[in-house]
């Protein structure tokens, strides 16, 4: 899957700036701030007076030779946009969202997977010939509980956008999307019917909505274990939704009564056990707590109840 990116749902990984603000629950364990703060000791390139540094030149035109070599293939390449900033960014570079348009422009054999914590900045920040959205742009928040669902959701349904897509992780807490209703705009969220019986790559554009949701736990030195009933419940919601969803990773943890292989069954070290509550209000799922254990990322693995989740949307008139 990935060309120059571990991340399991991009070919590429794209950073027009490198610096950011912690402004989220999801930032707690920025692994970007720890590689600044490895690589670039002292740079100060995290918190919001913090000035933010452009890449230079060469980096810039790496997505053109991807669109070149998609082009030549006659495929679509997958960039996520950004791994180390945040897009809409206050203090990005001046100039350097601009440019990034201009290159997501020149790119059409490339599809943009712009990720945003800040998508209350975007409608703003967006270039002028934006309309409905560029053709090879996906927009994505990250939501990691009911809280940022309900705040953030509507901001994108508000946005225009060719795809919008959730990205959950690390997920940390219940979510239940249908709780979205009379908040959003009117004919999704703000009628749950919508949601539960949109059918799959059917969507009517009068109609905006959400069209991929990526669920994962955490992984890194401090990460934070996630209750399985939590992205069951989502990959249910999805299936009933007709909407794609990948399941990306445990992460660091993986929880007992999950299918897993029998080895790493058997090498579960209880020393490292630990309770997840799960506060879900409703009763389709337990709302017992589950016993996680450290595991690993590698190990942990990417199969809910046994089964590899990997959904992705269809691009609506397979415009390039
Ligand atoms: S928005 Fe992303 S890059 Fe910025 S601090 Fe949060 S996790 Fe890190």
């Amino acid at each position: 899957m990935a060309e120059n990116s571990k991340i399991e749902w991009t070919h590429h990984t794209f950073n027009p700036w490198w610096g950011c603000a912690k402004v989220s629950p999801a930032c707690d364990n920025c692994y970007a701030e720890r590689d600044a703060n490895r690589f670039t000791p002292n740079s100060e390139l995290w918190g919001a007076l913090a000035s933010r540094r452009e890449f230079g030149d060469k980096h810039w035109n790496e997505p053109l030779k991807w669109n070149r070599k998609a082009q030549a293939e006659g495929v679509r390449y997958r960039v996520f946009c950004a791994s180390m900033a945040d897009v809409f960014d206050k203090n990005a570079p001046a100039g350097a969202r601009e440019r990034l348009f201009e290159l997501i422009k020149a790119t059409p054999h490339l599809d943009w997977l712009l990720l945003t914590k800040r998508i209350g900045n975007a409608t703003k920040m967006l270039p002028p010939d934006w309309a409905d959205g560029y053709s090879n742009v996906w927009i994505g928040i990250s939501v990691v509980n009911q809280e940022e669902a309900n705040r953030d959701i509507p901001k994108l349904l508000a946005l225009p956008a060719r795809i919008r897509w959730l990205s959950m992780e690390p997920l940390l807490g219940p979510v239940d999307l249908t709780k979205i209703a009379h908040t959003a705009s009117p004919g999704f969220f703000g009628d749950a019917l919508e949601w539960h019986h949109r059918p799959h790559g059917n969507r009517d554009d009068k109609w905006p909505g959400i069209d991929w949701v990526v669920v994962g736990g955490e992984s890194g030195p401090n990460a934070r274990p996630m209750h399985p009933a939590w992205a069951r419940s989502l990959r249910d919601q999805c299936t009933a939704a007709g909407v794609p969803f990948l399941f990306k990773q445990w992460g660091e943890w993986i929880a007992e009564g999950v299918q897993m292989p029998e080895p790493l069954r058997k090498a579960l070290d209880h020393d490292t056990r630990r309770w997840v509550a799960d506060d879900a209000d409703d009763n389709r799922y337990t709302r017992t707590a589950a016993a996680v254990y450290r595991v690993g990322k590698k190990a942990a693995g990417r199969l809910l109840d046994g089964v590899t989740h990997d959904g992705y949307p269809a691009m609506k008139g397979g415009e390039a």
